[in-house]
């Protein structure tokens, strides 16, 4: 089967061909055009100015992604975009561009939940089987996974305010550093005291699994006033002492969630797996620290590559690759694109009444 992808939900327009058979899954391509410059001067992402850049790109990366995998149109099995959860006007051009090829060139469209595509791309980077836990960390999103098969996901935490990205990029914003937030945090931090200030860890001992990070950030914020004016060090320090306070909270949250897994799934006679999503995956102390964590309590630690964990079109090529050969309905043309699309949903909504 051959699938074109298409993603334009946030701030990255990406097209990408995919094939799936019974070996398995291959990229044939995967191109990315990411609007980061377009945006940075605002310190955040423009939904407006975000629209307009997948509106002048997306044709052409199309053709390229095509072109990259040595194939036309004719060639495919299947369209899909990405139509929820993100930015309307976003998935609208994405969404309507796919519905363009589908009904020209007769294919099937798959209108692909964004979730579903980082849930499921560590099948086709590393061959999971199902179950594993999927942590997804990104700037819009703080989620722990119970992936029990394609289309059948289990929300056990989420976050109740800001999601792990928008944390580090608040706190950069704070901090007069460069955005995007989470390198230059990183960096500044790979200098600095990570015990000089205490900063809490928001839900510690909660027996839910829910993320909480805006108190960390009002933290953050009186603790560089408290100490203005600012210099280098106390900077690094700052975001040493914030990246400690991310790396235990994720320590214990995470932590509680690998011993639900043990107790409710059990090993299953194969390890269990925990992966990794979402652009904080790039955090070098935070991937140590969860590689140590799923050590400890006999999970394997699985962290696809970084071009695959961030927003990008191959992951919703697969998603549909999967729910074709797991035997899950094509799309309608009638299908609207959905800003809130919550990844439990999934189930009920596909497998329930097909369409
Ligand atoms: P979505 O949440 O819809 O997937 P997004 O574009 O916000 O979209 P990603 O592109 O996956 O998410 O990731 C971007 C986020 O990752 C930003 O918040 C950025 O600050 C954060 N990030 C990137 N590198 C690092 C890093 N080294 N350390 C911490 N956070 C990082
Ligand atoms: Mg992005
Ligand atoms: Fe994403």
């Amino acid at each position: 089967t051959l699938i074109l992808g298409i993603e334009t939900s946030c701030d990255e327009t990406a097209a990408a061909v995919v094939r799936r058979d019974s070996e398995g899954g291959a990229i044939l391509s995967n191109v990315v055009f990411s609007q980061l410059e377009e945006h940075a001067a605002y310190g955040g992402v423009v939904p407006e100015i975000a629209a307009r850049a997948h509106v002048e790109v997306l044709d052409g990366l199309i053709r390229q992604a095509l072109d990259d995998a040595g194939l036309e149109l004719r060639d495919l099995d299947a369209i899909a975009a990405t139509s929820g959860p993100g930015l309307i006007g976003g998935l609208i051009v994405g969404l309507m561009t796919a519905k363009a090829i589908a009904a020209t060139s007769s294919k099937p469209l798959y209108a692909i939940n964004h979730l579903e595509g980082h849930a499921l791309t560590a099948r086709l980077t590393n061959g999971l089987d199902f179950p594993y836990l999927l942590l997804l960390v990104s700037g819009g999103h703080t989620q722990m996974v119970f992936v029990r098969g394609v289309g059948d996901y289990q929300r056990w935490g989420t976050t109740i305010d800001d999601a792990l990205g928008e944390a580090f990029d608040k706190t950069a914003k704070l901090l007069g550093l460069a955005y995007p937030g989470g390198p230059a945090v990183e960096k500044a931090a790979s200098a600095g005291d990570g015990r000089r200030f205490d900063l809490p860890t928001p839900l510690r001992g909660e027996s839910r699994l829910d993320f909480s990070f805006s108190g960390l950030k009002t933290a953050v914020r009186q603790t560089a006033e408290r100490n203005a004016p600012l210099d280098e060090t106390d900077i690094n320090d700052i975001c040493a002492s914030f990246q400690t306070a991310i790396v235990e909270t994720l320590t214990e949250r995470v932590g509680r969630a690998l011993d639900r897994f043990h107790r409710e799934i059990g090993a299953m006679g194969e390890t269990p797996q925990l992966v990794v999503a979402g652009g904080v995956a790039a955090n070098a102390a935070i991937r140590a620290a969860l590689e140590t964590l799923c050590g400890k309590h006999g999970f394997g630690f699985v962290a696809p590559p970084l071009h695959l964990c961030t927003d990008n079109a191959v992951m919703i090529a697969w998603a549909a690759a999967e729910r074709m050969a797991a035997g899950l309905e094509a799309d309608s043309l009638e299908t609207a694109p959905r800003p809130r699309w919550p990844l439990d949903t999934l189930s009920a909504t596909v497998i329930g009444h097909g369409k």
